[in-house]
Formats: structure tokens, C-alpha cells, sequence
């Protein structure tokens, strides 16, 4: 089965109500097209009406994180059927900035990823080594353990989606080069049961000047842009070079 690329923005805590118009700018700049998927990661107070606004020009909305539960007293979260119910078709679990300013563990990841299936969101589960793992060559060490740990074991390739986002690439302007990409994407569907199936996704300063290199890449299914992802331009740029 081919695996269409996923084009996914992650606005991170960026965008009010105002910054909405981005969906109908994006639409008229000629990216949305069945040969990808477009998708955008909001705020979770955005997402009812982005859905709104996205959904007639067939441009995917998802949420940032959820809880590991889907109701409870956990003051201030937002779980998997909230979001669902909000309209978004997937979510975000374990990204570097939630494992690093929450304390998120691989079993956190594991159970988040849970709930978004059980919530039929489709979560996009992040992994990625920092730059001190890397320099000390152990980069495939550390996300393979990553993977184990966040993936629950019952899923199927169609059921999640992962992210490798190394954490020095992630808002700095470093781009990991195409050889250190196209070897770890190898080493993550080596790694995967029915690996040639799961999407796996690029995340670290994707922007339009870079993205036609990595997205031909073998194993690259597409990306996850934070900062180009918040202006429609850029973003556009980055889908139609996939
Ligand atoms: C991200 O937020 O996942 C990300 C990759 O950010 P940036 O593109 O800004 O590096």
C-alpha cells in the first residue's frame, strides 16, 4: 500500500482566533491535493473553529497532546474524546518539548497513544535523540528504546504515525543533513512491526528551502513543521515540494 505523504504543522502555543484566515490562504495557494495529506496541530482552543474553517477545503485538524485518560479530575487537561469531539482527527503524543518541560516518560507516551486510538484520533508519536546522545553515537539506542516504550504493542501500522524530531533540530535553524535523516527513517521501519506501512515523519527546522531534499528522501512520508507551519506560504511551500 503506498503511504501518502502527511504534511503536518505544529503551531506549538502560537495563534489566536485572527490567524484562521491561514486555512483559506493555504487552500488558494494550490497545496491541498489528493497526492498528501495536510494537517494542522492547533491550540486546543482553537481547534472547533479551525475544523470549521479547514474542513471544507479538506485540510486536517489535530490537537498538541491529551491526558491518558479520557475524563477525570486532572484540572486543566484536554483528553483524546475532547478533542475528537472537537472535530480534530489526530494528535500529537510525545513531543521533546512535553517529554522536557512535563517529565513525559515513554509509558506516558505509550498510554496517551492509547487513548487517542480509543478516541479514534490517530496520534503522531514523536522520538528523537537530544544532540549530547547524538555526539556520543548512541542516537539509535535511544530512539529505539523510545519506540518500545511508546508504541503499544497491539497497534497496527495504520494506527499511529511516528515523528522523528531529533531535539537539537527543533526550533534552532539545524537541519539534520540528508545522510543522518535517510539512516535513522531506515533504522525506525527496521524497528516497527509492518514498518514499510507506518509513516514516518521528519520534524527540525523543515522549512521551504529544505524541504524538497528531505521529503524525497527514501523513507521520509512526510513532515512535522513547527515555526514555517505558522505562516500559510511557507507551509504550502513545504507541502507542494512533497
Ligand atoms: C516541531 O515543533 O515539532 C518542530 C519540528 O519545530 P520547528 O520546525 O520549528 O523546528
Amino acid at each position: 500500500m503506498p503511504r501518502t505523504p502527511l504534511i503536518a504543522g505544529n503551531w506549538k502555543m502560537h495563534g489566536l482566533k485572527d490567524a484562521l484566515g491561514f486555512f483559506d490562504e493555504l487552500a488558494a495557494s494550490g497545496a491541498v491535493s489528493e497526492r498528501r495529506e495536510l494537517l494542522v496541530c492547533l491550540p486546543a482552543t482553537l481547534v472547533a473553529a479551525a475544523v470549521h474553517a479547514a474542513r471544507r477545503h479538506g485540510i486536517r485538524i489535530g490537537g498538541q497532546d491529551c491526558h491518558t485518560e479520557s475524563s477525570g479530575a486532572h484540572t486543566g487537561d484536554i483528553s483524546a474524546a475532547m478533542l475528537r469531539d472537537a472535530g480534530a482527527d489526530f494528535v500529537i503524543v510525545g513531543h521533546s518539548e512535553r517529554r522536557a518541560d512535563h517529565g513525559e516518560t515513554d509509558d506516558i507516551v505509550r498510554a496517551k497513544a492509547e487513548t487517542a486510538r480509543a478516541s479514534d484520533l490517530t496520534p503522531i508519536i514523536c522520538v528523537g535523540e537530544t544532540l549530547e546522545d547524538r555526539e556520543a553515537g548512541r542516537e539509535e539506542d535511544v530512539v529505539g528504546r523510545q519506540l518500545a516504550g511508546s508504541i503499544p504493542p497491539v497497534f497496527g501500522p495504520a494506527d499511529y504515525v511516528i515523528a522523528y524530531e531529533p531535539v537539537w533540530a527543533i526550533g534552532t535553524g539545524r537541519t539534520a543533513s540528508a545522510g543522518d535523516i535517510a539512516a535513522m527513517h531506515a533504522f525506525i521501519r527496521s524497528q516497527v512491526p509492518d514498518g514499510e506501512e507506518v509513516r514516518i515523519l521528519y520534524g527540525g527546522s523543515v522549512k521551504p528551502e529544505n524541504a524538497r531534499e528531505i521529503l524525497a528522501l527514501e523513507n521520509v512520508d512526510g513532515a512535522l513543521v513547527g515555526g514555517a507551519s505558522l505562516n500559510a506560504e511557507s507551509f504550502a511551500a513545504i507541502a507542494k515540494s512533497s
